[in-house]
C-alpha cells in the first residue's frame, strides 16, 4: 500500500531528529514533492482513488508535509465514514487484527509494553489512516513517571524544541503516560482503554503534523501555510479540522472497534483558549456536542 505517493522505495526513507535527513535522496524527493508545481500548485491537492474491486484507496499524490491541513481532515473525516458502508480492504484486515489483538490480552498482561502500542498503532493506522502512518511513528512510555498529561506527540514541525527525542528513521514519536500506579486504573481494561484513546488522539496530531504543510523550511509560500494551519489546526493543534476528524472517529469507533473512543476534544477544544471559543458559532459548537464554553454535552 502507498503510504508515501506509492512510488519512493521504503528502503530509502530517512529521517534523523524527525527531519529527512538533509541532502539525502530521500529529502530531495519531498522537497520535489512539495515545491511541484510551484506556488500555485502548493499545497498539493490530495488525489484519491477508490478502488472498487479491492475495496481499497490509492493516492496518487501523498506527499509529507506538502498539504492543505482542510483537505487531510476532510479524507480522514471521509474513512471513518466507511463505517456506514463497504469498509476498505485495510479497515477490514485493522478490525479483524484488533479483535484478535483484545483476545490476546489477559489480566496479567503488561499493558506498559512498546512493542504492543506500536502493534495497536499500526492497527489504528490500517483502520483510521488507511495505512498512511505505518512506519512513520514510533511509540513509547513516557520514562517520567509524573506527567499532568495522558501523552504527547513530538513532530519537528509541531514541536521543535523536543525534536531530540524523535527516534532515527522515524518522523514523530508518540509518548503514552503510564497509569499502572495510577489508583484509577488498577483494572487493566480501563488502563487499555485510556491508552488506546490516547493513542488515537495523538496519532490525529501526528497525521496532521507529518502531511500537512505548517509553512517549514521547503514550503514556497510559507506565509499562507503557516496562517492557514494555525487558522485549521491551532497553536494547541486542537481547532477545526481537528475537532472534525476525532468527531468523526469518535463517532467511527463503536463500528470499527466494538467500543467507544473518547478522544478528549472538549477539554482539547479549551486549550486553544476562551477567544476562540467565542469565535465559533453556536451551530459549530452543537454539531461537536458542546455547550457554549465548549463543555461536552454527555448524551
Ligand atoms: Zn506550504
Ligand atoms: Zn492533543
Amino acid at each position: 500500500m502507498s503510504h508515501l505517493s506509492g512510488k519512493f522505495p521504503f528502503n530509502k526513507v530517512g529521517f534523523h531528529h524527525g527531519y529527512p535527513v538533509p541532502d539525502s535522496e530521500f529529502h530531495t524527493w519531498i522537497m520535489q514533492q512539495v515545491k511541484v508545481g510551484g506556488p500555485d500548485g502548493h499545497p498539493l491537492n490530495i488525489d484519491v482513488d477508490f478502488e472498487l474491486s479491492d475495496s481499497s484507496l490509492h493516492f496518487q499524490r501523498l506527499a509529507l508535509y506538502g498539504h492543505n491541513p482542510l483537505h487531510m481532515s476532510r479524507m480522514l473525516q471521509s474513512i471513518a465514514r466507511r463505517r456506514d458502508r463497504n469498509l476498505l480492504k485495510s479497515q477490514q484486515e485493522g478490525i479483524a487484527r484488533f479483535e484478535h489483538l483484545k483476545s490476546r490480552i489477559t489480566y496479567d498482561t503488561v499493558l506498559e509494553d512498546g512493542s504492543l502500542m506500536n502493534e495497536i498503532y499500526d492497527i489504528f493506522s490500517e483502520i483510521f489512516f488507511n495505512g498512511t502512518l505505518r512506519y512513520l511513528c514510533k511509540v513509547e512510555f513516557d520514562p517520567e513517571e509524573l506527567s499532568r498529561c495522558w501523552g504527547y506527540c513530538i513532530s519537528p514541525h509541531n514541536d521543535p524544541s523536543g525534536r531530540q527525542y524523535i527516534p532515527d528513521n522515524v518522523a514523530s514519536l508518540i509518548r503514552l503516560h503510564k497509569l499502572g500506579q495510577n489508583p484509577n486504573f488498577q483494572d487493566p481494561t480501563k488502563r487499555l482503554r485510556q491508552y488506546t484513546d490516547t493513542l488515537l488522539h495523538e496519532m490525529l496530531h501526528a497525521f496532521l503534523g507529518i502531511y500537512t504543510c505548517m509553512g517549514g523550511a521547503d514550503c514556497p509560500s510559507k506565509i499562507a501555510c503557516e496562517e492557514r494551519f494555525k487558522e485549521a489546526i491551532g497553536f494547541s493543534g486542537h481547532r477545526g479540522q481537528w475537532q472534525e476528524a476525532a468527531l468523526e472517529m469518535e463517532i467511527a469507533a463503536p463500528a470499527f472497534l466494538g467500543q467507544e473512543f473518547y478522544m478528549n476534544r472538549d477539554a482539547s477544544l479549551r486549550e486553544e483558549g476562551e477567544e476562540y471559543i467565542a469565535s465559533l458559532s453556536r451551530e459549530t459548537l452543537d454539531d461537536w456536542g458542546f455547550d457554549e464554553y465548549g463543555r461536552e454535552i454527555r448524551k
